[in-house]
């Protein structure tokens, strides 16, 4: 009942009450005392008076009988006359007081007592008959002389005087001892109503108390709760449960805290989602799964699995990024059902999946894999577009390809990535051989300074033309001049400059170097158009075009004495965007080349769609071309098919005679070999003179 009320409420409710009991202590006490005063009132008001009457009487009685012991004495008339009136007076006095002590108890406030009344009616009998007895004595005195009223006086008179005077004094006793009796209730009333005050006084002491400690434990205890609540929220204790308070202020209170901890827990609930959940495909991400690989036996062994689908970019740019969005989404649900107990599926970003699979071997990862491959291989129907889903997969094993969740998963992206480039449908990482050796390592650390030091150089390869002879284009092909480990080749440094973007600062650097020999030669008289390697990530730098032309400008170079090589593999790496871009530099003037042709599964008829000018064929279709009709065949196919098209051929990597005649006689336009020349340092290349053709 007091938790139902409002605090407010209970202070002013126990004020009141403690108020109200001092008032009902103060409004009893007074009315004992009133009591007692009145008491007090009648005992001063009528016993004091009865007592003082009933002494009055004895008093004048006794007065009267000694002035008729004078009287029986006196034998002188006159004086006894004297005498006569002195007695009348001391009688009626005495009579008066008997008159008035008859009407004060008939007054008295209390009944006065049979005792009481008997001695008074007997005094009333007694004064009569002394009366009697008097008169006698005093007639006697006067008409028979003194000698037979002292007879008569002592005969009878005396006896009723003596009976007069006792019974006065006896009523003098009694009230003087009622008086007494009266004094010692007054002092027991007052007794009593000291110990009433005292009493009650206690009592509502004790009321309060009580009252106070019930108030302060209807507040206190509530309120330490609330504390406690709060504290475990504080604590992040967000299960512990909210009393349900009353429906005063810290039941209010208990309330916002219950509000409070399940806004928090929704909060956190949603913050622990985000924290680990894919918004878009609801499955785990990344987060996920690096604390998922944590928590794992240390001895477990297993596999984790990227899984990158194939022309993502291409399908986001021409359908719509919510069709992209929904193929996410779709691929998540189709891909679910194959995973066991213990095995995750987490979207890592983009277009990448990967699995954890604890337990699993190579052929078990490989075979999932290809399960995977089916699943997604039924057409998937988007607003009515079907469309054909294809994804490549990295494979990395634990724990011989890492112990630790960032490096297998950074393992199975470039196993991924290698398998891609490679057209391959998977890699395991062991495979893809994708990560630098030790010295590879140490090389990438040193490559910024490398760049700032000038240990770059450019090598240039003449393409030499088979049928006009001369240099109408040379390739620049990348050096670095180590100060301890000598000339290191392209191969073992760029893939890593590519990997960690390091590329998109050499990139510049060599388009301007090859700008500035390109212009002093033209000074010179030299036409020969330079051309420069381009990698996946200069495709994805929407700033290329833009520094290409700026370029061109500075150094008064015609756009198409510059040109640009691309290989199929690079393109692949985001199609859409390297288009874009590709459009952008032909729209410049600038010439595109498609560089080791053949290498990638890159089919003509796509190529064909592309604004380029010139096509490489790969090494591998050009080595023995004159000795294996396989080549052969596919090489004479290319060059007639590119003129077809409008693009000129260069034959990449001849390295004998044969093979250069073979080419020769087959109409390629170009050829750039070691059997012509090995790329040169610049004054070596200058110096060079192709041989007559
Ligand atoms: P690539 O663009 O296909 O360059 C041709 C490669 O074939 C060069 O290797 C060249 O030396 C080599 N070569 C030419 N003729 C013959 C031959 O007759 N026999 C053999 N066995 N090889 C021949 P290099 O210079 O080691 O470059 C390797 C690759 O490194 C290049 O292949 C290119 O992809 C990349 N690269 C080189 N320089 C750069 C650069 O400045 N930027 C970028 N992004 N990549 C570069
Ligand atoms: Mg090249
Ligand atoms: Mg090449």
């Amino acid at each position: 009942m007091l938790n139902s009320m409002r605090i407010g409420m209970r202070l002013a409710l126990a004020f009141a009450l403690m108020l109200a009991l001092l008032v009902a202590v103060a409004a009893l006490s007074l009315s004992r005392l009133n009591r007692l005063s009145t008491v007090t009132q009648s005992l001063v008001d009528v016993q004091v008076q009865k007592q003082y009457l009933a002494h009055q009487a004895n008093q004048h009685a006794l007065t009267a009988a000694n002035q008729l012991l004078v009287l029986l004495q006196t034998s002188d008339r006159t004086r006894r006359i004297g005498l006569y009136q002195q007695m009348d007076g001391e009688l009626d006095a005495a009579d008066l007081a008997i008159t008035r002590l008859d009407k004060a108890l008939a007054e008295a406030p209390t009944p006065s007592t049979s005792s009481e009344k008997a001695q008074l009616s007997r005094l009333k009998a007694l004064r009569r008959a002394y009366n009697d007895r008097f008169y006698q004595t005093v007639n006697l005195i006067e008409q028979e002389g003194p000698e037979k009223a002292r007879q008569q006086f002592e005969g009878s008179t005396r006896q009723a005087l003596a009976a007069l005077l006792d019974g006065t004094r006896v009523l003098s006793d009694t009230q003087q001892q009622l008086m007494r009796d009266e004094l010692w209730q007054l002092r027991q009333a007052e007794h009593q109503a000291r110990m009433l005050v005292v009493s009650l006084s206690a009592g509502a002491l004790f009321l309060g108390v009580l009252l106070a400690w019930r108030m302060a434990k209807s507040i206190t205890r509530p309120v330490s709760e609330a504390v406690g609540v709060a504290e475990a929220i504080a604590r992040g204790d967000l299960g512990r449960p909210v009393p349900v308070g009353g429906r005063d202020e810290i039941g209010k209170l208990l309330g916002a805290l219950r509000v409070m901890r399940d806004a928090i827990s929704s909060r956190e609930a949603r913050i622990l989602r985000l924290a680990y959940e894919d918004d878009l495909t609801g499955l785990p991400n990344r987060t996920r799964l690096v604390e998922v690989f944590q928590a794992l036996p240390a001895d477990t062994r297993g596999a984790v699995l990227v899984f990158d689908i194939n022309r993502f970019s291409l399908i986001n740019l021409a359908l719509g990024q919510q069709v992209g969005d929904r193929l996410l989404r779709e691929i998540g649900l189709r891909l679910s059902p194959l995973l066991e107990e213990g095995q995750w599926l987490v979207r890592l970003w983009a277009d990448q999946f990967a699995l954890l699979l604890p337990g699993a071997d190579l052929p078990a990862a490989q075979s999932l894999g290809e399960q995977m491959a089916l699943l997604l291989r039924a057409p998937l129907m988007l607003d009515q577009q079907r469309l054909d889903v294809e994804g490549t997969l990295g494979i990395a094993l634990f724990p011989q390809d890492g112990q630790d969740a960032p490096t297998l998963l950074r393992r199975a992206e470039l196993a991924a990535r290698t398998a891609k480039a490679r057209r391959r449908q998977w890699l395991s990482f062991a495979e893809s051989g994708a990560e630098p050796a030790h010295a590879e390592l140490s090389l990438m650390g040193e490559m910024r300074e490398a760049l700032a030091r000038g240990e770059f150089v450019l090598f240039y390869q003449p393409k030499v033309d088979l049928r006009a002879g001369g240099v109408p284009s040379a390739e620049a092909l990348l050096r670095w001049q180590h100060p301890e480990r000598g000339l290191v080749p392209p191969g073992r440094f760029i893939p890593f400059a590519e990997q960690t973007g390091f590329i998109r600062e050499i990139t510049p650097w060599l388009l301007d170097q090859v700008m500035a020999h390109a212009a002093a030669w033209r000074r010179t008289g030299r036409t020969t158009v330079p051309s420069v390697n381009l990698s996946a990530h200069d495709l994805l730098n929407p700033g290329l075009a833009d520094l290409v032309a700026g370029l061109l400008r500075r150094y008064g170079l015609a756009p198409d004495a510059l040109c640009l090589e691309i290989t199929e593999s690079a393109l692949m790496e985001d199609p859409a965007q390297a288009l874009a871009l590709l459009d952008r530099l032909a729209g410049l003037g600038v010439k595109l080349s498609i560089d080791d042709y053949g290498s990638g599964q890159a089919s003509l008829g796509y190529l064909k769609t592309l604004p380029v000018h010139e096509l490489k064929i790969d090494r591998v279709f050009v080595d023995g071309v004159d000795r294996t009709p396989k080549n052969a065949a596919i090489v004479r196919s290319t060059i007639l098919l590119c003129h077809e098209l409008g693009l000129s051929v260069v034959a990449e990597g001849a390295e004998t005679e044969a093979e250069l005649a073979w080419l020769g006689d087959n109409g390629c336009d170009l050829v750039q070999g070691y059997v012509l020349a090995r790329p040169m340092a610049l004054e070596q290349f200058l110096a060079w003179q192709p041989p007559a053709v």
